[in-house]
């Protein structure tokens, strides 16, 4: 379907919530939400939990509109198993709240939680995503839900009744008996190991037994030790914080799911709605080099920005509607992705694209609080993918071949920080039989061995290289060297003949500078080189 409008999914959204919340809240700031849970590392797909509420309220900002963006980070939620990697003596935390796991071993954190936060955290701030932050183990600890805890209890027969009406028989038969929608953690042990056995709605007393033994009697007017469960508890804070838009995944949309179920249970129990909540596509990943996954296996927002700028990782959010997937890509793909962003900053300083194309890549540059750091001066990605692995990093190597792609380029920090992106790609990403090593002397017996038609190609190569220095130049002289050969015009078309010639004079480039039939865009190779050693390795 194309966007025949002037808008894209980030305004339509924009328009609906607004409307929907001065109907439901007049004058009252906007709220759209998120959901994180930090039991371990957070999965870069799950970036769109947070993307897409944080898209559309920056757009209700842009309008001049007062909107919170509320991440709840699900800390209170049980820890539910210690993953490989891991002491396997933490699965004897297996039950305890995220916040009362101690972190991995030589973290800096106080607890599980927190150390899984941090660098999403961090991930969020370089996007320039803006949010309150929701500690649900602060929020459960303070007895900020005292009152919507115990009106659960009371209507804890009519929470059954809805849950009832999605229960298969299988499961009626061994949950329906005494349903109560408040789980205390353990006094003694911590954990969630717990069976509420008793609860008197006029005391509030609550009996519970644990299975580490402990028991005791509680009244929970006054007890912040326990959660509401996840069905009751995300329905009770849609209603609690008048959330009006919040997406969730796909998973949370079966029969009987959190999403359906919550819907009604918000409206009959707690008397809110349930809000705008698109149900947002899997985000998957092409490529993560199973080397530099981080921690845990998982790529994280965190990798993405190491090989990309925050802007691009925006903008492959902003240009999908969260009902279609994508992929993130961290292989070859990725130097694809750069020229279709780089083509469409091209289009915008025209004033060429699209109104969807347009609003997508304002989305990704700047924010309602300003604009992202951009790159002063960049330069393609592939290029300087392409610099950085021929150069293996060397700083004046590089600033000498990016000043002859770019004249005013005056120090590497104007071409940063995607240059350090493309860095990190290619050291991280890249295979290290695909990294490319230009000779240090020329290869004899290859050079002996070619016949007098290759050489008096070389010798074309190497007299036009001076007056071709650049990027444009030298493509127009590799193409044209096989033109020439064949008593063709500069502007020939091409033919098969054609095009076999100049693949057979690319090889013969590739084998006499980096020792492979195939390397990096032969005229980056050629700048990257240098035009002395070019001359040296081709012996001409
Ligand atoms: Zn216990």
């Amino acid at each position: 379907m194309a966007d025949t409008t002037e808008t894209d999914w980030v305004s339509r959204f924009a328009d609906e919530v607004i409307s929907e919340a001065e109907r439901r809240a007049p004058g009252k700031p906007i709220v759209c939400a998120s959901g994180l849970s930090p039991s371990g590392p957070i999965h870069l797909g799950n970036l769109r939990e947070v993307m897409t509420p944080h898209l559309v309220a920056d757009e209700i900002r842009r309008r001049g509109l007062d909107c919170v963006h509320l991440l709840s980070w699900d800390d209170y939620d049980r820890f539910r198993r210690a993953p490989a990697g891991i002491d396997p003596s933490w699965a004897e935390h297996i039950g305890k709240p995220l916040t009362s796991v101690p972190a991995p071993p030589g973290s800096p954190y106080a607890s599980w939680a927190e150390h899984f936060k941090a660098p999403m955290i961090e991930a969020l701030a370089e996007l320039g995503v803006t949010y309150t932050g929701i500690s649900q183990t602060e929020h459960y600890s303070a007895g900020t839900y005292r009152e919507q805890i115990l009106l659960a209890m009371r209507e804890r027969e009519r929470i059954n009744a809805v849950l009832a009406r999605y229960r298969t028989k299988e499961t009626a038969r061994t949950e329906a008996v005494d349903y109560y929608p408040y789980k205390p953690y353990c006094e003694l042990c911590e954990r969630d190991l717990t069976t509420v056995t008793a609860y008197d709605d006029d005391s509030t007393e609550l009996a519970y037994v644990c299975e580490c033994g402990f028991g005791e009697t509680v009244r929970l007017a006054e007890h912040d030790r326990g959660k509401l469960v996840w069905k009751v508890d995300w329905p009770m804070r849609w209603a609690y914080e008048g959330v009006v838009f919040e997406p969730s995944g796909v998973d949370h949309h079966s029969p009987g799911s959190a999403w359906v179920v919550g819907g009604q249970i918000v409206g009959e129990v707690f008397g809110g709605e349930r809000p705008i909540g698109p149900m947002y596509a899997f985000v998957g990943i092409t490529g993560m080099a199973k080397m530099s996954s981080s921690k845990g296996g998982v790529p994280t927002p965190a990798d993405a920005l190491e090989i990309m700028e925050a802007p691009v990782l925006r903008w492959l959010y902003a240009r999908r509607k969260p009902s279609q997937s994508f992929k993130i890509a961290f292989d070859q793909e990725i130097q694809r992705l750069y020229d279709e962003w780089d083509s469409l900053g091209r289009k915008v300083a025209t004033e060429t694209a699209q109104p969807a194309e347009l609003a997508a890549y304002e989305r990704a540059v700047r924010t309602a609080e300003g604009p992202l750091a951009p790159t002063p001066r960049p330069v393609a990605y592939r290029t300087l993918a392409s610099v950085v692995d021929i150069t293996t990093g060397d700083v004046d190597q590089t600033l000498r071949i990016l000043r002859d792609l770019d004249g005013e380029l005056t120090s590497l920090d104007e071409a940063r920080p995607r240059l350090d992106r493309a860095q990190r790609w290619v050291d991280t990403q890249v295979a290290a039989d695909q990294r490319t090593r230009v000779r240090e002397s020329p290869d004899g017996e290859l050079l002996a061995a070619l016949d007098e038609d290759e050489h008096d190609s070389l010798r074309l190569l190497v007299d036009g290289l001076d007056e071709h220095w650049s990027l444009d130049g030298l493509t127009t002289l590799v193409y044209g060297v096989p033109k020439v050969r064949a008593g063709l015009a500069p502007d020939a078309k091409a033919t098969p003949e054609l095009k076999a010639a100049q693949r057979a004079f690319f090889a013969l480039l590739y084998r006499l500078l980096i020792s492979r039939d195939t390397g990096p865009r032969l005229p980056t190779l050629l700048l990257a080189v240098g035009a002395d050693q070019v001359r040296k390795l081709v012996g001409a």
